[in-house]
């Protein structure tokens, strides 16, 4: 059994700012992550990260206000309006923060930070290191992390990499600990803490078709909400326009903010055909953007009936190299195209969770003494569709308040005694769950349950949805489920046993898929990504609520919660 005063599940952007966050209020913060920090999927974005900087000449006169105005509108209204003025009046101070921390962004010709346009503002707002900003800020951030300072009061962070959190232990009423498998040994240890933070990402990976990188499952949304933790909002869930065709390798929104056209089979930007994205073209909202490429697939005038064309040509060689040059080495490796002679083949697919673990405005859930930050949390400010740029945002923001508001929690408690006693329990029980999957002797192939999940969520919960569709995706998540209870091991060692680990997030996409559909499901209005071909007007009347799923009896029940508003009054989203 170890023990720690903050225990942090995860160390992509949002864990590793949680822990910094822990460690700048002089607590002790123990890192845990299911594989190295920098293999997690922060590594991996492109494009930019949104903040009210005004260093761009058409961007002067930008305001935290109106980025966070952006952010409401484009949520579709779904968001809590505090908790987006937050985020945004924020941004600054933590990308400056990054800043002197030595995060290379890329420069405007007289210094600064330079922003390119991305979707939502009209002008350009989101910082970015060439298009590899995830890759710095993330590589910023644990250099941070790692930093010892001799003579600071600050304490020494811990790490455990290559450990994956199976069990959140919550003792009447209060987080004391999680159960954890070291992944090396098979090992299942108890980890007592006087608070826990989850910072373990998105679920892109209950779809078959995702920019998400493997490891991304609902794993740690599903472990918080079998201890009793409520996801929110779970339906919306956001596909990117531009995937590379065929691997659907993301292709960055800062295509488009540098100048990228989107064009069909006859070589026409098409974008202007449609009155919702006539105006903003390639710069709409992703969810406008997603649903207007599909809807040109379908009318027949996709290339080779297949895809669209992401064209960068007009752009030139030097701009393509200096802003770009990421996205040319993976058109040419991945697609065999070369972006400055010629178009990139791309089409829409899933690519971030706009819901998770549902948390207020200061990362508190439910639970007392557990946190949730990052794209695994709800907090809320994407809503019903979130803004590119705003998620890297999301992460350091909340990840630093999530690190604060645990550590002040220690601050007000007596040092753990009872918890221990559950989490030794939960240690027990744990070690039966696990060595009964490593031994499962059933008949169910379990990458075929995989396979026929993702594919049930791409047909029933994808861009377009309707009532017959969602309830077809219900029966056969269900179904899974229960093939699941017969499912079949091949490997029954204890260490180094990616099976298990597999068997158990597939276990987790389960239930969290269930939750999406059922949510998409109870939803009936179209707000956000949440498209319902059935009901295809948003009904603020009804359903200007978020979603609110529990786990009972192994099943996803649904209500809803208000929406903060406050600020500004729902309009209808006009670009
Ligand atoms: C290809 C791509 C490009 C993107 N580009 C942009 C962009 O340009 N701008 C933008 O704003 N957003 C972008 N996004 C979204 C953004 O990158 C992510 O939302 C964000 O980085 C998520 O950070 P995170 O810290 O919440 O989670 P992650 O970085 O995904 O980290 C999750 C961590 O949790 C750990 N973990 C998970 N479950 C467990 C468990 N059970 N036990 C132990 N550890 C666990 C993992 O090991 C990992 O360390 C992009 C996303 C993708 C996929």
């Amino acid at each position: 059994m170890q023990y720690t005063e903050v225990l942090v599940v995860g160390a992509g952007l949002a864990g590793l700012r949680a822990a910094i966050g822990v460690n700048e209020r002089n607590h002790k913060a123990l890192v845990l992550s299911k594989v190295h920090p920098l293999r997690s999927h922060s590594i991996a974005a492109q494009g930019g990260v949104n903040a009210a900087l005004g260093n761009h000449h058409r961007g002067v006169t930008d305001t935290p206000l109106k980025h966070a105005f952006d952010t409401v509108k484009g949520s579709d209204y779904l968001a809590d309006q505090d908790a987006a003025i937050l985020m945004c009046e924020e941004a600054p101070k933590r990308i400056y923060e990054l800043e002197r921390w030595g995060c290379p962004f890329s420069r405007t010709v007289d210094g600064k930070i330079a922003q390119r346009p991305f979707g939502g503002a009209g002008f350009p707002r989101t910082a970015y290191a060439v298009d590899r900003t995830g890759h710095v800020m993330l590589h910023t951030l644990y250099e941070q992390a790692v930093r010892f300072e001799e003579y600071s009061e600050r304490q020494e962070m811990g790490f455990l990499d290559e450990w994956l959190v199976t069990r959140l232990v919550v003792d009447a009423g209060v987080c004391c600990g999680v159960v954890a498998v070291n992944l090396l040994t098979g090992e299942v240890e108890g980890i007592t803490a006087e608070a826990v933070i989850f910072g373990t990402g998105g679920s892109g990976r209950m779809y078959a078709q995702s920019t998400n990188a493997l490891i991304n499952s609902a794993h740690g949304m599903a472990v918080a909400y079998w201890a009793g933790v409520p996801l929110k909002d779970m339906e919306f869930i956001q596909f990117h326009p531009t995937t590379l065709w065929g691997t659907n390798i993301l292709m960055t929104e800062g295509c488009r903010g540098e100048g990228g056209f989107l064009t069909n089979s006859e070589g026409k930007r098409f974008l202007a055909d449609y009155p919702d994205s006539q105006k903003a073209m390639e710069v709409a909202p992703r969810d406008i953007t997603a649903r207007n490429m599909t809807r040109e697939i379908l009318a027949g005038r996709g290339v080779k009936g297949k895809y669209l064309n992401l064209d960068l040509r007009h752009l030139g060689a030097d701009k393509i190299n200096a802003r770009l040059p990421g996205i040319r080495e993976i058109a040419m490796s991945f697609a065999g195209v070369d972006p400055i002679v010629d178009p990139i083949p791309v089409i829409p697919a899933q690519h971030y969770t706009m819901g998770g673990i549902s948390t207020n405005i200061h990362c508190e859930t439910e639970v007392k003494g557990f946190y949730a930050a990052g794209e695994a949390a709800c907090v809320s400010v994407h809503g019903g569709n979130r803004l590119g740029g705003n998620s890297l945002l999301d992460t350091v923001v909340f990840g630093a308040i999530a690190g604060w508001k645990a550590a002040d929690f220690v601050d007000g408690k007596a040092a753990m005694k009872q918890g221990m006693k559950a989490v030794e329990a939960a240690v027990e029980e744990e070690r039966k769950v696990l060595d009964a999957l490593r031994n499962a002797a059933g008949t169910e192939d379990p990458a075929a349950i995989r396979d026929e999940l993702g594919q049930a969520m791409q047909e029933g919960v994808g861009i377009f949805r309707d009532k017959e569709k969602i309830q077809k995706a219900l029966g056969t998540v269900l179904a899974l489920k229960g093939r699941f209870q017969d499912v079949k091991a091949t490997y029954r060692g204890r260490g180094m046993n990616p099976e298990l680990t597999n068997n158990l997030e597939l276990r987790a996409n389960l239930d969290v898929a269930e939750v999406v559909v059922r949510g998409a499901l109870g939803r009936e209005e179209s707000r956000g990504s949440h498209f319902r071909v059935d009901f295809p007007q948003r009904d603020d009347a009804r359903f200007l609520q978020h979603t609110v799923a529990r786990h009972v009896d192994g099943e996803g029940k649904i209500s809803f919660s208000p929406v903060a508003l406050g600020t500004w009054e729902p309009k209808e989203r006009k670009y």
